[in-house]
């Protein structure tokens, strides 16, 4: 041991500072400690891997590169050490005794003007060194440089003020970090403990981590590997350890950038949405990694909320630079990677959609929901997922699926809008009457059966200068077609007369009533002529608040003058004006309920019993 006395130093005024934030302030996630020792281990190893390519003469030339922890509960130490390229009196002092950074010290003024919210910041991002007084009321720093005549030295500090450097002998290269746990904290020298928080932190650490002599890092970081050396098993082995997942993923997206910023992501699609399997909201499972050391599991930000189901990893070199020390301004980092990392994702999805089709079909049908989502709250990104909609349609198979892009390309010439109807379900629409007046004219419409498609279509609007149209819209101009059984239609004059009885009878329930060419097979329908309450808007709000107070229904009723029912009812007006009055109330009731929109079928059930009561008289 050396004879020398020991040296006494001052931390320097922002050192003290930091320390008395770090001891007193962080309460939670004490244990990172581990994470920012082993991280400083590594980066000296790797430094000293480097020094070994242009430097001969190297202390301790053939000692391992590798990190050794061992824990002792008996003493109450945990021990860290390294092989790395150590320290010299002089970068003792330098380096653990004041902050170098003029990062640093903008990191330390937002603090101290800082509120619970900066703190936590720290706890997320790590404080480097200090960090070890969290934990320990001593902590000794061995080390000794690879250089070959640099005497070695320990450091040592209770972190109350000051510290003391006094020559030792008998070291090997590299720095070894003692601390003498504080009496609370006496479970970071159990060696289960630490092999948890390694495995959690520094899993993919590039150097071998040993616990008591047993390798705990096995993972490699293959984000950071060159596609051609990955194999397939490889990818899904990761994404099963990494990402805690028991299926195979659907999709996934290995990529480097290099510019605007340094990223280094491998992204997966699971098979199967939790969510719509009655989980609870999922939180984005892309872990954030600075150069493989785990920054943040559960990142805010770094994707937009409607990519919630991705998981995977993102490490970029860039972060600790700018979000651990400049502070407040991560978000604008945060940022900038999500815009990156969203665009990239759709490129994904755009390739897949025109490459493999199934694919991308199977995507949709799982997370087509959240691609909806994205249309209606992500202003940045709706052109691109509007792109990525798919429906079936009035001219697909069942289950068949096109997209916007497919539908306007096969519009006709004079067809300026884009039509869709919303329904329950394929046959719904199918048998409803609002689909006769396009199919008659081999108009495509667009199929949609949730509830909230109705809010996707109005966000979109319009597509390449179409409008979208619902195609139960009062208003909507098509062109003429001729119609079986024109010849034997209600004459013009007698049609008229038989609307100004209808409007008449039904009196407030209806807007207006009109005869119409929009039919073809059903009698009659009720479209909506109200452009922002659109019929499956009002359902929606129906559904979402069924208590509220009925609303008024501004409904256009249409009728077919070449239905019998309709010329029926055009003589019955005169012949028995009763039974005429309960069946036309019968027969806007029934294009209510087509229109999804009665309110109230007490009424309707009655009145159909009385009807019913007619028919069954004898004779
Ligand atoms: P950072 O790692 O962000 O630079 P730290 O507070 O973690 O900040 O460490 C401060 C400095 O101390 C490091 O930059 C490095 O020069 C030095 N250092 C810390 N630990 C070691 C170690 N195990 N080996 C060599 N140098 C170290
Ligand atoms: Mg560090």
């Amino acid at each position: 041991m050396s004879t020398t006395a020991p040296e006494k130093h001052e931390f320097q005024a922002d050192v003290k500072q930091l320390l008395d934030i770090v001891i007193h302030s962080l309460y939670t996630n004490k244990e990172i400690f581990v994470r920012e020792l082993i991280s400083n281990a590594s980066d000296a190893l790797e430094k000293l891997r480097r020094i070994k390519i242009t430097e001969k003469n190297i202390f301790d030339e053939n000692l391992e590169l590798e990190i050794n922890i061992t824990t002792d509960d008996t003493a109450n130490t945990l021990t860290i050490q390294d092989f790395g390229i150590g320290m010299s009196r002089e970068e003792l002092v330098q380096n653990l005794g004041t902050i170098a950074h003029s990062d640093s010290k903008r990191f330390l003024q937002a603090l101290s003007e800082g509120s619970e919210q900066n703190l936590n910041l720290i706890g997320q991002f790590g404080v480097g060194f200090y960090s070890a007084f969290m934990v320990a009321k001593d902590v000794k720093v061995f080390s000794h440089s690879w250089k070959e005549d640099e005497p070695s030295h320990v450091w040592s500090s209770d972190g109350s003020g000051a510290f003391e450097i006094q020559a030792v002998d008998g070291q090997r290269r590299g720095t070894k970090v003692v601390l003498s746990l504080d009496k609370e904290q006496k479970k970071f020298c159990k060696a289960d403990e630490i092999k948890r928080i390694i495995k959690e932190y520094s899993s993919f650490v590039q150097f071998p981590i040993n616990v008591n002599g047993e390798r705990v890092n096995t993972q490699d970081a293959i984000w950071l590997k060159n596609k051609s050396e990955i194999k397939e098993e490889d990818y899904n082995e990761f994404y099963k350890f990494a990402c805690k997942a028991f299926d195979e993923p659907m999709l996934r997206l290995h990529f480097n950038a290099d510019a605007p910023l340094a990223i280094n992501a491998l992204l997966y699609t699971p098979a199967s949405n939790m969510e719509a399997m009655g989980f609870t909201r999922a939180e984005s499972e892309v872990a954030l990694y600075c150069r493989k050391v785990l920054i943040d599991a559960e990142p805010k930000g770094l994707f937009p909320e409607w990519l919630r189901f991705l998981k995977g990893v993102v490490d970029s070199e860039d972060l600790p630079l700018n979000i651990s020390r400049e502070t407040m301004q991560d978000s604008a980092l945060i940022q900038k990677l999500n815009l990156v990392l969203t665009k990239r994702y759709l490129k994904q999805l755009e390739e897949e959609a025109k490459k493999r089709p199934e694919t991308y079909e199977t995507f949709w049908n799982t997370f087509g929901n959240f691609i909806k989502e994205g249309v209606t709250s992500d202003f940045t990104h709706k052109d691109k997922l509007t792109k990525l909609l798919r429906f079936e349609s009035s001219l697909t198979d069942k289950g068949k699926l096109t997209s916007l892009a497919d539908y306007v390309s096969g519009m006709k010439e004079e067809q300026k809008e884009i039509y869709y109807l919303q329904g329950t379900s394929r046959e719904t629409i199918e048998n409803g009457p609002y689909l006769e007046a396009f199919k008659a004219r081999n108009l495509e419409v667009l199929f949609v059966y949730q509830p909230i498609d109705e809010f996707v279509m109005n966000h979109v609007r319009e597509f390449e200068g179409k409008t979208l149209v619902s195609a139960d819209q009062d208003e909507i101009e098509l062109e003429s077609v001729t119609q079986k059984d024109a010849d034997e239609a209600l004459p013009q004059d007698e049609a008229d007369k038989l609307c100004g009885w209808l409007k008449e009878t039904l009196g407030e329930r209806v807007e207006s009533v009109r005869a119409s060419d929009r039919l073809i097979e059903s009698p009659a329908m009720s479209s909506n002529s109200d452009k922002f309450m659109t019929t499956s808007m009002r359902r929606m709000m129906k559904q979402m608040n069924p208590d509220a107070p009925e609303m008024e229904a501004k409904v256009v009723m249409h009728i077919n003058p070449r239905h019998e029912l309709v010329k029926n009812l055009a003589t019955l007006r005169d012949s028995n004006p009763d039974l005429a009055k309960t069946i036309a109330e019968q027969v806007f009731d029934n294009t209510l309920v087509e229109a999804g929109i009665l309110e109230d079928p007490k009424k309707m059930i009655g009145r159909v019993y009385k009807l019913l009561e007619k028919l069954s008289l004898p004779g």
